[in-house]
């Protein structure tokens, strides 16, 4: 941490910052007069440093931390290797290859979730996705099948071999959708839950975790820890869009924060286009342009007939289109050294 003093702060209340730090015992303190102002740099134990309430203190102007928040999603600390996961046989993050999660919005019908896993896993997906319970703006919306989606997600993995990742909206849902769940999706809108995260990191299931509506990276990095620290490293970061001014599109898709998220964590990064954009007709360049600046994967929603699909129709890739979609965001991610996994 470094504390800046105010260029009118005393000799007096420079000692009392100093002696407050040293109250602390592990730190190193150093005092810096400079021309115009006094910096006084604290080095070692950022939280105890945030702690002790200096912003309150005479003088101080401001204090600003020199680490980074997040602690074990770092590529800088302890993890320096990218985090490889393997999910059934298929491996997600490291470098060479790509992960297409594809598959309904919602599970809607048992005939409905088997048709669209049949498509996507013939035209190359790594993993099935479906929402059993799902987080709805309106509590009079449709909110999935819960347990009975469960269900119908074993068949398709039965059917297929596909992986299956769905979401847990809720602690008390935990125990079930482990039970049936390869991954475990954690929504945007629950990204700062920390108890659900507290929950999902002891479930010994890898995580999906997407970032909130309004979070920044370095939230959402935060939010990772509080899994991680469960000891639970299978966690797999989502950019899905986020609130910008824009209305355009349902969200912006953040393409920057794939880049930024590859150089600070060693985490595996998936982007959600189609949450992100709304919009069928942009899922394609989105997905492709992901794909070329970084991605480890996509998570994809593709439906067998999106015109009567009871949530998310209009971004919905149609399931007949979905091969020459995955040809060409395999081709996007060959860019990057990455193939299909
Ligand atoms: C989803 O992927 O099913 C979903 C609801 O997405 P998000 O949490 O990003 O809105
Ligand atoms: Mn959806």
């Amino acid at each position: 941490m470094m504390i800046v003093m105010t260029p009118d702060a005393t000799e007096g209340e420079i000692a009392a910052v100093r002696s407050r730090l040293e109250s602390v015992g592990r730190l190193h303190v150093l005092v810096m007069p400079g021309e115009l102002t006094t910096a006084i740099g604290a080095i070692g134990d950022p939280e105890g440093v945030a702690e002790l309430g200096l912003e309150g203190m005479r003088g101080v102007d401001r204090v600003i931390p020199i680490s980074r928040p997040y602690k074990l999603a770092s590529s800088e600390l302890a993890h320096h290797e990218p985090t490889v996961l393997e999910i059934a046989g298929r491996l997600v993050g490291g470098g060479d290859t790509f992960c297409l999660i594809a598959g309904p919005c919602t599970v809607e019908s048992r005939e409905q979730t088997l048709t669209v896993a049949s498509a996507v896993a013939a035209a190359g997906a790594s993993m099935l996705r479906g929402g059993a319970f799902k987080p709805r703006t309106s509590p009079f919306a449709f909110k999935g099948l819960g347990a009975p989606g469960l269900e119908i997600l074993d068949e398709a993995r039965e059917q297929t071999g596909l992986p299956i990742v769905t979401e847990l909206l809720d602690v008390q849902h935990a125990e079930l959708v482990a039970e049936h769940a390869d991954v475990i999706q954690i929504g945007a809108r629950n990204m700062q839950n920390y108890g659900l995260l507290e929950v999902a990191g002891k479930l010994g299931k890898p995580v999906l975790l997407k970032r909130g509506l309004s979070s920044t990276v370095d939230e959402l990095l935060m939010a990772a820890d509080y899994v991680l620290k469960e000891g639970n490293e299978a966690v797999m970061l989502c950019e899905r869009g986020i609130r910008t001014f824009e209305t355009a599109t349902r969200f912006t898709l953040d393409l920057s924060a794939i880049p930024w998220l590859k150089l600070h964590t060693h985490l595996p990064v998936i982007v959600d286009p189609s949450h992100a954009s709304g919009d069928r007709r942009l899922v394609g360049p989105l997905s492709r342009a992901a794909a070329a600046v970084g991605a480890d994967g996509l998570l994809v929603e593709v439906a067998d007939d999106p015109e009567a699909a009871l949530c998310d129709g209009p971004q919905q890739l149609s399931a007949g289109d979905f091969g020459d979609y995955a040809r060409d965001v395999a081709a996007h991610a060959a860019l990057t050294g990455k193939r299909l996994a």
